[in-house]
């Protein structure tokens, strides 16, 4: 479903540790990532937002107040449709989702491969596999670092075309997010937004 599907090939090859550092050295907190691909009546998407942003805080969550709110995060995460609200007249209802918190250097582990082939692999993938290697990050939680939350949702949809716009209650759900870099692939090609805060709504029309 992403566009850079051939550099993740590519950075799979290269070791686990130096793939996720680079990852999220590379985030700029405020601005998160959302790929929203859509074939036939399935539309797939994939966040991944800075720990700043989600919660206020990158370091691993130890403290009952900053565990009750990655839990709290999660379970909204965990809810795309309230986050991402679709036109209601595409009948789109969830049929997968997955949410997690990723600490920096956490995945420096030998699981960490076969992680990132599931979760690559285009199709397929299920929230079983993600579940059992957040049960392992979290032993093996980085100190310091920036972190990251993943999100993957499955969709479908009765009717896609009438899929014209989303409204990003994201921003209100999380208050320091400020920008998220939308990009949206479907049979008409791949298009690249920036929805903001300040104009948190995304107008499709014609896309889908
Ligand atoms: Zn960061």
């Amino acid at each position: 479903m992403r566009q850079t599907f051939p550099l993740i090939i590519a950075l799979a090859a290269t070791p686990a540790f130096a793939q996720e550092a680079r990852q999220m050295d590379a985030h700029e907190h405020g601005t998160g990532r959302l790929n929203i691909a859509a074939e036939g009546n399935t539309v797939a998407m994939e966040l991944h937002a800075p720990g700043a942003d989600i919660v206020g805080f990158e370091y691993a969550p130890e403290s009952d107040a900053d565990q009750a709110k990655v839990a709290e995060a999660v379970e909204a995460l965990e809810a795309p449709l309230d986050l991402f609200v679709l036109s209601e007249a595409a009948g789109c209802r969830v049929t997968e989702t997955y949410a997690a918190l990723e600490l920096e250097g956490e995945d420096a582990h030998e699981d960490h491969e076969a992680h990132e082939e599931e979760h690559d692999h285009e199709e397929g993938h299920e929230s079983h596999d993600h579940e059992e290697d957040h049960d392992d990050h979290e032993v093996h939680a980085a100190e310091a670092g920036h972190s990251e939350f993943h999100a993957e949702y499955s969709l479908t949809c009765e009717n896609p075309s009438a899929l014209t716009g989303i409204e990003f209650a994201y921003f209100a759900q999380f208050e320091n997010a400020l920008e998220l870099e939308v990009q949206v692939v479907t049979a008409s090609g791949a298009h690249a937004f920036e929805v903001t805060r300040d104009a948190p709504l995304l107008a499709l029309e014609g896309l889908f």
